[in-house]
């Protein structure tokens, strides 16, 4: 993994440690660019994290420095897990919290699918 943006990534991260497998995930798929598993710590009765396996810092970071293939990759990625999921019928939503005043608590960028339930309008 590289690092490319002026926030430095973090190479101790919970995902970057997942990513080497020192610590275990309840992995849902995986590919060339992405790996996805159930949150720890559900907020829905579905919430799995999509990662790129790329050492971007958040969203900003990943947009900005990843690759076209990196890009085309973990958005298909994305899709692919949904699929798995079986939500793609009854619908889902997409998340990713960037930065301090976006919440984002782990500095891997990260998109989480919440699904299982009627989530209800967006909120802030
Ligand atoms: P963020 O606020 O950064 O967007 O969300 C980070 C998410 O990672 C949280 O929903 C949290 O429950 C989840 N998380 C934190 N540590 C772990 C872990 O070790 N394993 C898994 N599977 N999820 C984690």
């Amino acid at each position: 993994m590289t690092t490319k943006e002026t926030v430095a990534y973090d190479p101790q991260n919970v995902f970057a440690r997942i990513l080497r497998g020192e610590l275990p995930c309840n992995k849902v798929y995986e590919n060339e660019y992405v790996l996805a598993f159930h949150d720890i710590a559900p907020k829905a009765p579905i919430h799995v994290l999509v990662i790129p396996k790329g050492a971007y810092v958040s969203f900003a970071d990943f947009s900005k420095n990843a690759s076209d293939a990196e890009i085309t990759g973990f958005t298909r990625g994305v899709g692919q897990v949904a699929r798995i999921l079986q939500v793609d019928g009854p619908g889902y939503r997409l998340l990713s919290n960037v930065g301090k005043e976006g919440g984002q608590e782990v500095p891997h960028f990260h998109v989480h699918i919440f699904a299982g339930r009627a989530l209800g309008a967006m909120l802030p």
